[in-house]
């Protein structure tokens, strides 16, 4: 602010002293404004390192508009010292689109904004800036046919149309959003545009009209400079943002993609005209559109492959212990009985629940009890083969599909998962707790098994409970495909 204060100060001088006289007065007049906005995205940076969410996002924008003001005043220092007819042209080009990057903030949602700014967002951003150079070569370059250094009336139509959309969105977005941050930030910024706006017609259509630079209407601009710098130092988040796992409360309407197919368009139609004048330049613009909606498609189309697998994912896995959750080991389960009917291979069935898990949810609490159960799933899933599945059935019940394993093998499978969690000592909060597991074992051979194979198998936990607990019981009510011969007569009524 200090800094700020001794510009403007100094600005007052140089205007009173020196005034429009060439070079010193209009140099030093554009360079303390250029000091100023030095200042300022100084001050613009830090309110955004101080701010996380929309708000941090909503900073980095406006740092990137005054930027993009910055080197359009840098050529404007440039072009008072040298007086450059093509710098002057770009610089003026600059002008016209500063405060596009700020228009992007729209786009923040308040809701979702992890604080980074999104490809998509800085996608659109460029087309957008594509479509407003297309249409100023359209409106200024075209009819002047030629390099000028200031910039025509017409020209300013257009500008101040989309500086009042700009400003008119911003202070609509402030009345309608229920985010607090989002209301400060976007109605200062928006009555800030709507001034500024205001600052440019009394420039362009009132008393400032045809006043050279360093004239007393560039302390104007100055002030104007230091509006946003006050905003930016006084700026203070007053919500963390909420970044809920829940999905939006409502999705995107898919008419506000509509822009983004309309802005090549605009481009290309824009272009055709400004082909017949100078192809490299119609090309140029052309070709930057072409490549930012193909990335745009690729990006959502990766972005929609992603979600797809992660639904994929979350369909069938547990959310606990990041097993198979019970629809799909069932599924598992049916499919692997389908390929033993057709192998005339067995499939080995483990049922498996933990012992006295209760008590250990009574001493140590729900939380310790869902890192045991997580414990103990990944120490089953590490002893089992490659080709089995393991699946969480219930609350501490898990179940294992060992293909092409009989009765006597699954047995054997059970035992060693038994053996490595009875040995396991798992600590949760400081302290070991000791986890057994009760085993009951069944096997099938055909694809109607698999209800009774179940049941089988549940029969034979209810036995290793009932023998004592910490134990693998095999079925006994029937062992049909059980029998190690793949033979569907030999080893009926086989047990261990
Ligand atoms: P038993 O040896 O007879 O199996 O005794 P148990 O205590 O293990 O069996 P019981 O069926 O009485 O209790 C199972 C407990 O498992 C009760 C329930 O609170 C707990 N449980 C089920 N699902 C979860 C879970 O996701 N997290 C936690 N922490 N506990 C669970
Ligand atoms: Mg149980
Ligand atoms: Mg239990």
């Amino acid at each position: 602010m200090t800094a700020a204060g001794l510009l403007l100060l100094a600005h007052i001088t140089v205007v009173a002293l020196l005034g429009t006289k060439a070079p010193w007065g209009p140099v030093l007049s554009d360079f303390i404004q250029f000091s100023l906005g030095t200042v300022l995205i100084w001050s613009v940076v830090e309110a955004s390192r101080r701010s996380e969410g929309l708000a941090r996002s909503f900073w980095r924008l406006t740092a990137a508009a005054y930027a993009v003001w910055l080197v359009a005043q840098g050529l404007a220092v440039y072009n008072d010292a040298a007086g450059s007819a093509p710098v002057a042209w770009i610089g003026n080009l600059l002008f016209c689109f500063w405060f596009v990057p700020l228009a992007m903030a729209m786009f923040l949602d308040p809701e979702h904004e992890a604080g980074r700014l999104d490809a998509l967002i800085a996608l659109d951003f460029v087309q957008a800036v594509l479509v407003c150079v297309a249409a100023y070569l359209y409106f200024f370059y075209l009819p002047k046919a030629g390099l000028a250094s200031e910039l025509p009336h017409s020209v300013w139509t257009p500008y101040f149309a989309g500086y009042a959309f700009v400003a008119g969105s911003f202070i609509v977005r402030a009345a309608v959003t229920q985010s607090r941050d989002a209301r400060a930030l976007f109605g200062r910024m928006g009555i800030f545009l709507t001034l500024s706006g205001c600052v440019d017609t009394l420039y362009f259509y009132g008393p400032g009209r045809g006043l050279k630079t360093g004239a007393w209407f560039d302390i104007l601009w100055s002030i104007l400079l230091v509006v946003p710098m006050m905003i930016a130092i006084t700026w203070k988040q007053a919500e963390s943002p909420t970044l809920s796992l829940d999905p939006p409360k409502r999705e995107k309407r898919i008419y506000t993609e509509i822009f983004f197919l309309l802005y090549p368009l605009l481009v290309l139609f824009m272009s055709l005209r400004i082909a017949r004048e100078r192809l490299g330049l119609a090309a140029t613009v052309v070709f930057l559109s072409f490549v930012c909606s193909s990335t745009r498609l690729l990006v959502t189309q990766n972005r929609l492959v992603q979600l797809k697998d992660a639904l994929r994912r979350e369909a069938s896995r547990d959310g606990l212990t990041s097993l198979w959750n019970r629809k799909a080991i069932f599924e598992i389960l049916d499919r692997e009985l389908l390929r033993a009917e057709r192998d005339q291979e067995p499939v080995g069935l483990i049922m498996i629940d933990v012992d006295h898990f209760k008590a250990i949810n009574d001493s140590r609490g729900h939380a310790a009890g869902d890192a045991v159960l997580r414990i103990i799933a990944s120490g089953i899933a590490s002893v089992v083969r490659p080709y089995d599945s393991v699946g969480r059935y219930g609350g501490e019940e898990f179940l294992i599909v060992a293909p092409g394993c009989s009765l006597v093998e699954t047995a054997e499978l059970a035992e060693r998962v038994r053996s490595h969690i009875a040995g396991c000592s798992i600590v949760v909060g400081g302290s070991s707790v000791k986890v057994s597991l009760s085993l009951g074992v069944a096997t099938g051979q055909t694809a109607a098994d698999s209800e009774k194979l179940l049941h089988d198998a549940d029969t034979a936990l209810y036995q290793a409970k009932n023998a004592g607990r910490n134990r693998v019981e095999p079925s006994v009510t029937r062992a049909a495909g059980a029998s190690q011969s793949s033979s569907p007569t030999s080893g009926r009524g086989f047990w261990l």
